[in-house]
């Protein structure tokens, strides 16, 4: 299954502190160290990890649907955008990384969103796209979906508290 940052943009107003980057390079000591423990965390359970210099991404699998950054359990990869400011493309990142850490727990919020054996962000995808999708079946799908991005929230401000993370989780 898919879930991008498409339908769940990452905390709101986080704001990152003491952030710089030279030439791409990030500066901040706790953000690399992040990104080096994720990175080899994602590629050992089997997961492509792409940190693309590309201003979005294309998921050609929904309708060339434009997003952030996404984590596909399908094609087992995590991607994430960055040729912006960091402060754009952190949070997207940390968003994504937690969904792959529900998949890799295989987490009750992250199973439903798997509906008769159908992943059912698909219809979702659709729905965004105006497609029609029957209402008792959107209700069960929103709802889903909208635990499973709770779930994915908790996990973003217990990531960013432990790996002290320099953005507001407050704010
Ligand atoms: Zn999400």
């Amino acid at each position: 299954m898919e879930m991008s940052s498409v339908i769940s943009p990452p905390l709101k107003l986080a704001t990152i502190k003491d952030m710089k980057t030279t030439n791409g390079l990030i500066q901040n000591k706790n953000v690399s160290s992040f990104i080096k423990h994720i990175r080899s965390i994602v590629e050992s359970s089997g997961v492509k990890f792409v940190l693309a210099p590309v201003k979005y991404l294309i998921i050609s699998s929904e309708g060339r649907i434009r997003c952030n950054g996404y984590f596909d359990s399908e094609e087992l990869t995590l991607k994430c955008a960055i040729n912006k400011p960091i402060l754009e493309w952190l949070p997207v990142l940390i968003h994504e990384y937690s969904h792959f850490e529900q998949w890799k727990e295989n987490c009750p919020s992250w199973r439903h969103i798997e509906m008769n054996g159908k992943d059912v962000s698909s219809d979702m995808f659709l729905w965004i796209k105006d497609k029609k999708v029957a209402d008792v079946r959107l209700r069960k799908i929103i709802n889903r979906v909208r635990n499973c991005e709770l779930d994915c929230e908790k996990r973003v401000v217990s990531n960013i508290r432990k790996f002290k993370l320099p953005i507001d989780i407050l704010s």
